[in-house]
């Protein structure tokens, strides 16, 4: 298969590529690693007039943090980068852990944090990882820049709150409460698939054990990152029991779930994986938090 015509633009820095995107916001499409774009433009479901590559821009390539001890990356990052980097396993163990359930090394050695956001597959690990994470996202346009928290981004199948003319360029992740535990779980039919059905899960406790904050993310059960907020509701004031773990996972999987019937699992199906992945990513969460004390 090849794409329709197209012509090709690379940009020397932002300032000239927020200007071209402005100049053509109907027409043009950025190219960071290819990985999803270039598929879908070989099969004609995109046909942008204009391919904006943005792999020369540095500024948009950077790995650090704040003075609240938050991290901050570029949109430009590669998956691999995030999957390796020291200080990311350090501040945000939860993304460190995800990485590798992303396809298989070569996908990630080109893929970028900001496409896949973008992207916004509803069965990508990303998204729902960066929900749990309470992260925020600065996007950028000739005309104005933004922050919009992770959980207003995504908006529908593979739609972002993205305006024309703007674009991610830059991903916040805030500094990890002191008694926190995480998880990821996922469910795929092969290594490197995409997931079935796969939990990112943030549990924080209070100096008392209490359950001060709970966010249970679910990804391929929707039309992108599900926050199971009746699951999360019951555990927040609570100290947590194994009991009252099985019963969010079951209050997520029945109440705040309303997983798809596709020709990949039957909706029952991913309601079952939804529990069984759900308990396991409380459980080994509430388990990293208490180790904390
Ligand atoms: C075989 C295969 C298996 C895969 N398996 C998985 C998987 O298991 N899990 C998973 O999550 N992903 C998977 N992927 C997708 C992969 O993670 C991609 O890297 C990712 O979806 C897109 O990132 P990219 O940098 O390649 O973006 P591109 O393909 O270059 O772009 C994707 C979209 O984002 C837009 N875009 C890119 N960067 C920006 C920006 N900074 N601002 C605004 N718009 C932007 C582009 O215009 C395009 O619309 C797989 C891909 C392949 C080919």
């Amino acid at each position: 298969m090849k794409p329709a015509p197209f012509e090709y633009v690379v940009p020397k820095n932002l300032n000239d590529c927020l200007n071209f995107l402005y100049q053509h916001s109907e027409t043009a499409k950025i190219l960071a690693g290819g990985q999803s774009l270039i598929p879908t433009m070989n099969f004609r479901m995109a046909q942008p007039e204009y391919l904006i590559d943005i792999n020369n821009l540095n500024e948009l390539s950077f790995i650090r943090t704040d003075k609240t001890g938050g991290l901050q990356m570029g949109a430009l990052i590669r998956h691999h980068q995030v999957e390796n980097d020291p200080l990311i396993a350090q501040k945000a163990p939860l993304l460190h852990e995800v990485m590798p359930w992303i396809g298989h090394v070569q996908i990630r050695s080109r893929g970028t944090i900001g496409g896949s956001l973008v992207h916004a597959d509803p069965a990508a690990e990303l998204p729902s990882a960066m929900v749990a994470l309470n992260a925020r996202f600065k996007v950028k346009s000739k005309k104005k820049e933004r922050w919009i928290p992770a959980e207003q981004f995504f908006v529908g199948l593979f739609a972002t709150a993205l305006e024309p003319g703007e674009m991610l360029v830059e991903i916040a992740i805030p500094a990890m409460p002191l008694h926190s535990g995480y998880s990821f779980q996922e469910y795929s039919r092969r290594k490197g698939d995409f997931a079935l059905v796969g939990v990112a899960c943030m549990l924080v406790l209070d100096k008392n054990k209490v359950c001060e904050q709970a966010r249970l993310v679910y990804m391929g059960v929707g039309e992108g990152p599900v926050l199971a907020a009746q699951a999360c509701q019951s555990l927040v004031g609570k100290t947590l029991t194994p009991d009252l773990l099985q019963q969010a996972a079951k209050i997520a999987s029945q109440n705040d779930l309303t997983p798809p019937n596709d020709m990949h699992a039957s909706s029952a199906y991913r309601r079952h994986l939804a529990e069984v992945l759900g308990h396991q990513s409380l459980s080994q969460s509430l388990e990293r938090a208490e180790k904390s004390f």
